[in-house]
C-alpha cells in the first residue's frame, strides 16, 4: 500500500488495551502511542468481497481523507501503519459514540440547546468536507464521537468516503437505515450526468440525525434496515409531529427525495447558528 511516509508510525510503539468498537469494517482498541491515549483501528483481513487491491486501496484512501482532514468537529488523525495489519490510530474519544449515548439516556431526550449545538458540530465538519470535495457517504450516529465534556462531536469512520470526481461512484455506499434514496436505486446515470448521486447523499444522512436528536428515536424504529430502506425509496419519511415547528422546513427540505432541492451545508449551519444564538439569548434574558 502506497502510503506517504511521513503518515507511517511503527506500530511496535503502539500498546494495545481493552476493545471499544468495531463494525464490519474493523476492531477499534484503547491505546497508547507516544505517551497519549489512542483510538487503534485494526482493519479486518480482506474477505472475499473485495478483492485484495481495492482493500489495500479503500485503506490507503481512509488514511489519506483523514490525515488531510483538519477541523475541530473531526477526530484528530495521528498515524497509520501497515505492518503487520492495517491499523489507523486517531484521538482517543473516551465517551464512544453518539448512537450507544442516545440509547443510554432514552427515553429521555436530548436538551434542545445540546442537540442544536450537536447538529451544529456535524453540520460543520460536513461543510468543510464537502468544501474540500470529499463526500462521507456513512454518516450515521455511530460514527460521531462524543467531547470530553459531552458538548461537542467529532465525526469519524472516512472508510467509505471518497472524493466527489465526475467520474460515477458506485461500490460501497453506507449503512441502510441512513441511507439517500437515490443510493438504493437501481437505475442508470441520469442523462447527461456521470454520476448516479453526489454531496447531497450526506444531506440526507444528516436529516435523519437531526430527527433522532431531536426526537432521541431510531429513524424508521423497529423496521428493519433494509424494509427502512424501501420506505426511504417510496418517499416516506419519519413522522414529524413532535418536531419543534422551527425545525419542520429544514428536516423537509434536507430529506427532499430530489437531491437537487436539499440546501448545502452552509446554509445549515447558517440557520443552526442563528436559532442556537436565539436560544442562548433566550436563556440570558
Ligand atoms: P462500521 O463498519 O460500523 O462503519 P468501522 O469498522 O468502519 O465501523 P469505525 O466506525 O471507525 O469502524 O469505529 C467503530 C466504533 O469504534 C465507533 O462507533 C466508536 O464507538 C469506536 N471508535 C472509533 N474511533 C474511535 C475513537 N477515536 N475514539 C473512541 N472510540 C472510537
Amino acid at each position: 500500500v502506497e502510503i506517504d511516509e511521513s503518515l507511517l508510525i511503527d506500530s511496535s510503539e503502539v500498546y494495545i488495551g481493552r476493545m471499544i468498537g468495531g463494525g464490519g469494517r474493523s476492531a477499534v482498541y484503547e491505546g497508547l502511542y507516544d505517551s497519549r491515549s489512542v483510538a487503534v483501528k485494526i482493519m479486518q483481513p480482506c474477505g472475499e468481497s473485495m478483492t485484495n487491491q481495492d482493500y489495500k486501496e479503500r485503506f490507503r484512501r481512509e488514511v489519506m481523507l483523514l490525515s488531510r482532514a483538519t477541523h475541530q468537529n473531526i477526530v484528530k488523525f495521528v498515524g497509520a501503519s501497515v505492518k503487520p495489519v492495517m491499523t489507523i490510530v486517531t484521538e482517543l474519544m473516551t465517551h464512544g459514540n453518539l448512537h450507544k449515548h442516545l440509547s443510554s439516556i432514552r427515553p429521555a431526550k436530548l436538551d434542545l440547546k445540546l442537540s442544536i449545538g450537536y447538529t451544529l458540530d456535524i453540520a460543520r465538519a460536513m461543510e468543510y468536507l464537502h468544501a474540500n470535495n470529499i463526500i462521507h457517504r456513512d454518516l450515521k450516529p455511530s460514527n460521531l464521537l462524543l467531547t470530553e465534556d459531552k458538548q461537542h462531536l467529532k465525526l469519524a469512520d472516512f472508510g467509505l468516503s471518497r472524493e466527489e470526481v465526475s467520474t460515477e461512484m458506485t461500490g460501497e455506499i453506507g449503512t441502510y437505515r441512513w441511507m439517500a434514496p437515490e443510493l438504493c436505486s437501481i437505475e442508470p446515470c441520469p442523462r447527461g450526468t456521470r454520476t448516479r448521486y453526489d454531496h447531497k447523499v450526506d444531506v440526507y444522512s444528516f436529516s435523519l440525525i437531526l430527527w433522532e436528536l431531536l426526537t432521541n428515536k431510531t429513524p424508521f424504529h423497529g423496521r428493519d434496515p433494509i424494509l427502512a430502506t424501501f420506505d426511504t425509496c417510496r418517499n416516506i419519511r419519519p413522522s414529524v409531529d413532535s418536531i419543534p415547528e422551527e425545525f419542520i422546513p429544514l428536516l423537509e427540505s434536507c430529506w427532499a427525495q430530489d437531491p437537487s432541492r436539499r440546501p448545502e451545508f452552509t446554509e445549515i449551519t447558517g440557520f443552526l447558528s442563528g436559532v442556537l444564538d436565539k436560544l442562548t439569548s433566550e436563556e440570558e434574558v
